[in-house]
């Protein structure tokens, strides 16, 4: 049996936990598993050498930021290695671009486009465990690339699919997926599973436990996921193959900062959307709506790791606009759920709830949510209620 364990960066923050993570894949190897490791830069590392670039750069080069981005995975899976060999487990590290990572050429948020993991099991085969580099690839210009923030979960998903993975387990600093973000959300409670679709549409709505590429690779291979604590703390979520029984009503509810929600004439679409493909930005939503009126929402890419990037699209944007446009911009706050497009009790006591809170801004329905732009300073408090309102307490 083969398994992909990923450890993020909190899993990894200090040498001690480097240890820790050691001891639980040298449990895995014993028990006679086919181990592959997917490790994240340790603690805050990704955003220390962020900070490093920007202090020797305003707009640092997106070829170089993705050379050092990828030192950070590179420092854990050879710390890990070696721990790893300490406890008498043979166990070989490996870089994305080692592994046959294969990316497109976007630099900062790259797509996985295939997988060639000849290296991987050669080294599954010689009994050693396999600690690969998360977040990074190469492309087939044979540049480094990385997969945009939170991407060793892509890189996790896409090895378990690769090398037939019975399981791919994510390991955090959290024991599942909760309703909402229990940072925020005291009452939120774990999930014990949610399908593949509901997860996908969480992970778009903000809550970043689970990488939105990686969820969406794991319902495209159909990879089952299994979110765990990395302390060993009891108790998981499943993110299934099987769609059947989803949960009716409401699952989650998640925020996104930085969101803009444009309203313009149709008739300036072609040009919105020639700016969205030169920046390699997909929409959250673009609709004509009736009337002649266009719809087109975006959200600063949680996966991007340069916000400058999305501060000129949204200016480009708006000089297309000029005058025609109308702006809504905010914190995206959404409830996510099977049925919440379709049941129009959800909707009206989504607006009831809002209604609480001193905002005529838009909501939008599209496939599993139903969302709404509210200032910053509100947003915690409105995904609070509508947590309170809307999720159910028996989950
Ligand atoms: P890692 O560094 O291991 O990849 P992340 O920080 O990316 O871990 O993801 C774990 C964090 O996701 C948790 O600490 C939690 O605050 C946050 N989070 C946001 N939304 C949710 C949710 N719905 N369920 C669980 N955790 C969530
Ligand atoms: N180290 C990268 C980040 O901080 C990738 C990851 O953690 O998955 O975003
Ligand atoms: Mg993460």
């Amino acid at each position: 049996m083969r398994v992909v364990k990923k450890f993020g960066g909190s899993s990894l923050r200090d040498t001690e936990r480097v240890r820790a993570v050691a001891a639980h894949i040298a449990k895995a190897h014993s028990e006679g598993k086919g181990v592959v490791v997917v490790v994240s830069a340790m603690g805050k590392t990704t955003d220390e050498l962020m900070r490093l670039a920007h202090e020797v750069s305003p707009q640092p080069d997106r070829r170089e930021l993705d050379m050092l981005l990828t030192a950070g995975e590179r420092i854990s899976m050879a710390l890990l290695a070696m721990a790893v060999r300490d406890l008498g487990v043979p166990a070989t590290s490996l870089t994305g671009s080692q592994c046959g990572i294969i990316t497109n050429d976007r630099p900062g948020a790259a797509r996985i486009v295939e997988v060639r993991p000849y290296r991987v099991e050669d080294a599954l085969t010689a009994g050693h465990v396999v600690i690969v580099a998360g977040f990074q690839g190469v492309s087939y210009r044979r540049e480094v690339t990385t997969l945009g923030r939170g991407g060793s979960d892509t890189t996790a998903v896409a090895l378990a699919a690769a090398v037939g993975a019975e399981a791919c387990e994510i390991y955090s600093d959290i024991d599942g997926v909760y309703t909402a973000d229990p940072r925020v959300i005291i009452d939120a409670h774990r999930l014990s599973s949610l399908s593949h679709d509901e997860m996908l549409e969480l992970a778009r709505a903000g809550a970043k436990v689970l990488a939105e590429d990686a969820v969406a690779w794991a319902r495209l291979n159909r990879v089952a996921l299994f979110v765990r604590a990395s302390d060993g703390r009891p108790g998981e979520t499943l993110v299934r193959l099987d769609p059947a029984e989803p949960h009716t009503g409401v699952v989650g509810v998640a925020c996104r900062p930085d969101a803009r929600l444009w309203t313009y004439p149709s008739g300036l679409r072609t040009g919105v959307l020639a700016r969205l493909t030169e920046a390699g930005v997909t929409p959250l939503i673009d609709t004509v709506a009736p009337g002649d009126s266009a719809l087109l929402l975006v959200a600063r890419d949680v996966a991007d790791g340069v916000d400058s990037l999305f501060g000129s699209l949204c200016d480009q944007i708006q000089a297309t606009l000029g005058e025609a446009g109308s702006l809504s911009r905010g914190t995206l706050v959404s409830v996510v759920g099977t049925s919440v497009g379709r049941d129009p009790h959800l909707a009206a006591r989504f607006d009831e709830v809002l209604g609480a809170f001193d905002t005529d801004a838009p909501r939008m329905s599209q496939g599993l949510t139903r969302s709404v732009i509210v200032d910053p300073a509100q947003a915690d408090a409105v995904a609070t209620a509508l947590h309170d309102a809307l999720v159910h307490k028996e989950r």
